[in-house]
């Protein structure tokens, strides 16, 4: 069997991998131990997975694969975040971002190539849909990235949206959250939405992480002008979905509200914001636009974010400020994308100069 006709191991549950194990005529207790290695030990050879005979290790070599994707570029940052652009089999590449602050090392990882959400503040908005991530290169991008040390938490808050490719989505949070692989709580996994109203109560109901909605707007004419998809699912019915969400526990919806200068972020819109969230347990995120080359907003002033915070506080609002990481290696959400691919694109151009150049000697 050549490697294009071998299957993919990675990426599937438990039980599908039993299912395999014993379809090769092994006991299903082996599919235990390379459930250990591929996302424990983190082993994409099945010949060093030691403790697996070595007539088992050569039938799974015969059938089976267990891909990785790559690192291209790593873009490592002042403040200790790391950028990475990943490369997948096929050659698409996307970003995932390590975020270290004290006492939690957070990776931000992606969920499609492109996005078909278009937001306007957004460098990934402008790229072109490609395709979904599957599962095992979403989990991948922790596995098999060398971070600076142990990740404890993850956020789906990278390329794409995370319920646009909901099947694979969850999956991938099956393995992260696995307490036979990567032992990822779910208190320590953050799902970000652009507020797809129909897959919310499916999620809140599959328990595997912790919801986020992008809300970045106080109306619906704000929010459309930047936010498309609000035209499908207007704010009125974004907030009665929140507000009717049956939660386990003590959960509660985080609201991400990136300000933008002269656009989101004044007095007034704190309050209509207030208004929003007020009767929805939730907590608000507050972050400051971080400016790329490729969209003509502008970051509020740190008083003015201080401001719109007080406001929020004053009203007995749980509100965080988050300051934007890695601002010093292209941070922005698919910025690093595009700068590879314009470089490609400009070495090609270059190299067909000199081609061209040489002919005419
Ligand atoms: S903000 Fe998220 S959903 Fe919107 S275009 Fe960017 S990646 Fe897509």
């Amino acid at each position: 069997m050549d490697s294009q006709t071998k299957e993919n191991l990675k990426g599937l549950p438990l039980p599908e991998l039993e299912a395999r194990i014993l379809a090769m005529g092994h006991p299903a207790f082996r599919a235990r131990q390379l459930y250990r290695w591929m996302y424990k030990e983190r082993e994409s050879d099945f010949q060093k997975m030691t403790d697996l005979s070595k007539q088992f290790r050569q039938h799974l070599e015969e059938q089976f694969t267990l891909p990785k994707i790559e690192v291209s570029e790593t873009h490592p940052s002042d403040d200790g975040t790391v950028k990475y652009l990943v490369r997948l089999p096929d050659g698409q590449q996307v970003e995932s971002v390590f975020i270290p602050t004290e006492g939690r090392a957070t990776l931000c990882v992606s969920t499609q190539v492109g996005c078909k959400m278009a937001c306007t503040f957004c460098a990934t908005g402008y790229q072109k849909f490609v395709r979904d991530l599957k599962a095992w290169e979403i989990v991948d991008q922790l596995l098999s990235v060398p971070h600076p040390r142990p990740v404890t938490n993850i956020v789906l808050m990278g390329m794409g949206e995370p319920f646009d490719n909901y099947e694979e989505v969850m999956k991938a949070l099956k393995l992260f959250n696995d307490p036979m692989g990567l032992k990822i709580g779910k208190r320590h996994i953050t799902v970000s939405t652009v507020g797809i109203t129909d897959k919310i109560q499916d999620f809140i109901d599959a328990s595997l992480g912790k919801l986020a909605i992008s809300l970045h707007g106080t109306t619906d004419e704000q929010r459309s002008h930047i936010m498309p998809i609000n035209a499908k699912f207007p704010l009125k019915e974004l907030m009665d979905t929140c507000r009717s969400l049956r939660f386990r526990g003590t959960e509660r919806v985080t609201f991400e509200y990136i300000l933008i200068k002269d656009f989101n972020d004044s007095d007034e819109d704190a309050h209509r914001l207030i208004k929003l969230v007020h009767d929805i347990p939730s907590k608000i995120n507050l972050l400051a636009y971080n400016e790329n080359p490729f969209v003509d907003f502008k970051r509020p002033s740190e008083d003015r974010v201080l401001r719109f915070q007080n406001i929020l506080l004053k009203h007995h609002l749980t509100s965080t400020y988050r300051r934007s990481r890695g601002r010093d290696v292209a941070a922005a959400c698919g910025q690093l994308r595009i700068e590879a691919e314009n470089r490609l694109k400009r070495q090609a151009w270059e190299r067909l100069k000199s081609v061209q150049v040489s002919a005419n000697l």
